[in-house]
């Protein structure tokens, strides 16, 4: 379907009906992370679902991080979220924003809701606040606190901020209903002490609002007309309103939730991305098998890809798991059509055609794509000695194996046909050399004598040749659900995730070849510069992903 006959989703319709009642007349969403963690897959959807929308209908995007927490927050979680907004080809409104900005506002709304006498600080202890707090079946009742009066309250919160009252032994709370249905009507917290600096307000502060309290306000101040988020947080919507309904906020937001993104074989969870990283399973956030967004790009994928997928994904709110191969085949479908060939042998075994002069070298001219012209040529040195793959060659073989055997030709890609002669080998029997000879006059062309090749396989000059070491990556976790019922998720990591091979031969042209390329290695798949572990002297490469879905036909067994 084309972008513009694709259906509504349930928010586009919203926001079409507020434009067209007049409600709203531009629309303005925000993205707003917490910085304790790197982005997942997960928040690509949240960015692509609320950039996407300011965009299709001409509005405006904030990045605004949710930066309540300081003692779990980090600037490198910042720099990192930053980073990954753009890279997925987004612009946020503005200077990025901080909840932290708005601190002071904050601040003086929570004496204002001190003086209507909606608030209270409260000196119960964790233990007690939640004996108070009631279950889902039992209503709560009334902290003892509950009914300071206005200046006591104002004089304990001034002590709360100043430094003077100790981490824990008090809290500001809001004055609702202790008996509501829902939990989070039962006297939120609004502020706690934390002695701890922040990144951005560094030791201006000592109390600390909380998400709850700030979330939504940070909205109204920005003006947000539409502010989108997950499921979970459908049970915080009347307190939000609440806030909102009590505060004389500049303009009155509301929420709409649509459910998570959640791959198979994939986790989604900040924290355990964290412990996979804590307990070096891999190697850091952007580790080429990690569902972040860092991680991604490392190891190749494409943002329009990425995007794609988001798109596909939908926004609804049922939940439902998404089959990563959904995510797979958007990635080939963008590398197929866009990557550069090359070829890239990946367990070398050296063939001398031992009927082609020693001293002759020819160049074959090969496509850089077979259908994009856009994309140029390359030139192949050819010589007496190349490799093959080990792969391509044994001695006998049915007439399924279309690759090369002695007494068989096959066409070696963009150059001449051949025909093994003899296999040499070791003492232990092991194959170490191929002897075969050309059919001369066979680039491009058939043989004279009529007997075709079979197949055709990849190869490098040995002479004229990168060397490489090529890592490939399979899904990190073998069961679709991993930590699904009782299970740790730790269990059921893939234990070959990661094959590292090295002494493989690429074509020369990779050495010279822009680090930002991604080649489809001819028959082997897509590969992308691993920028972290390539040196002057080291080219590595990634597998973004293989030629065919290989789990599939797993999966199908
Ligand atoms: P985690 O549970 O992994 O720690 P989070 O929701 O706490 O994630 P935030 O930094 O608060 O992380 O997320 C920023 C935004 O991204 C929020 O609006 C959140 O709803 C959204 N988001 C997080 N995970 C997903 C997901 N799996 N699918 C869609 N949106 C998500
Ligand atoms: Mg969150």
């Amino acid at each position: 379907m084309s972008e513009t006959s694709k259906p509504l989703n349930f928010i586009e319709k919203i926001i079409e009906a507020d434009l067209n009642t007049g409600k709203i007349t531009s629309v303005q969403t925000r993205f707003p992370p917490e910085p304790n963690g790197y982005l997942h897959i997960g928040h690509a959807k949240s960015i692509v679902l609320n950039f996407g929308l300011a965009k299709k209908y001409k509005g405006k995007c904030n990045l605004r991080f949710d930066d309540t927490n300081p003692v779990k927050e980090d600037m490198e979680f910042v720099d990192s979220i930053k980073a990954d907004v753009q890279w997925l080809g987004f612009e946020w409104e503005g200077d990025v924003k901080y909840t932290s900005d708005y601190f002071d506002q904050l601040y003086d709304w929570a004496i204002y809701l001190i003086k209507e006498g909606k608030a209270y600080v409260c000196d119960l202890d964790q233990d007690e606040t939640r004996k108070y707090r009631g279950t889902l079946t039992e209503a709560g009742k009334p902290s003892p606190y509950r009914s300071l009066s206005v200046e006591e309250n104002l004089e304990l919160f001034e002590k709360m901020r100043s430094g003077e009252l100790e981490e824990g032994s008090c809290s500001l709370r809001a004055i609702i209903d202790m008996a509501h249905p829902n939990m989070q009507m039962r006297d939120p917290v609004l502020y706690r002490i934390k002695k701890a600096s922040h990144h951005q307000t560094e030791d201006k502060w000592c109390i600390y609002p909380s998400y709850d309290y700030a979330h939504g306000q940070g909205d109204a101040i920005e003006g947000v007309t539409h502010s989108i988020c997950t499921l979970e947080f459908e049970e915080h919507r009347p307190l939000y309103n609440w806030f909102i309904e009590n505060l004389p906020t500049p303009s009155k937001p509301h929420q709409y939730e649509f459910s998570r993104l959640n791959v198979n074989y994939t986790i989604t969870s900040k924290r355990k991305l964290k412990q996979l990283v804590d307990e070096n399973v891999v190697d850091g956030w952007d580790d080429p098998r990690m569902p972040t967004i860092s991680g991604m790009r490392r190891r190749g994928f494409t943002p329009k890809s990425l995007r794609k997928f988001c798109e596909l994904a939908g926004v609804t709110r049922t939940d439902g798991i998404v089959d990563v191969s959904t995510l797979e085949f958007t990635i080939r479908e963008d590398l197929n059509k866009n990557a550069p060939r090359a070829m890239c042998v990946l367990n070398p075994l050296k063939v001398v055609l031992t009927n082609y002069p020693e001293d002759k070298t020819e160049t074959m001219i090969a496509p850089g794509h077979p259908n994009r012209d856009d994309l140029g040529e390359r030139s192949l040195a050819f010589d007496r000695e190349i490799f093959i793959d080990q792969d391509d060659f044994r001695e006998s073989a049915n007439k399924k194996y279309k690759r090369l055997v002695i007494g068989k030709r096959v066409r070696l890609r963009n150059a001449y046909i051949i025909e093994a002669d003899e296999a040499i080998k070791d003492d232990k029997g092991n194959i170490v050399e191929v002897h075969a000879h050309i059919i001369e006059d066979t680039v491009g062309k058939n043989p004279a004598d009529g007997i075709k090749a079979k197949g055709v396989i990849h190869w490098v000059s040995a002479k004229e040749n990168v060397d490489c070491e090529v890592r490939i990556y399979d899904r990190l976790f073998t069961e679709a659900e991993p930590g699904a019922g009782d299970s740790d998720f730790m269990d059921s990591i893939n234990p070959d995730s990661l094959k590292i091979l090295t002494g493989c031969k690429g074509e020369a042209g990779l050495i010279t070849a822009n680090p930002e390329t991604r080649f489809q290695f001819e028959r082997e798949g897509y590969f992308f510069q691993d920028k972290k572990h390539s040196s002057t002297d080291k080219l590595v490469f990634n597998r973004t992903i293989g030629l065919r879905d290989t789990w599939a036909k797993i999966e199908a067994k």
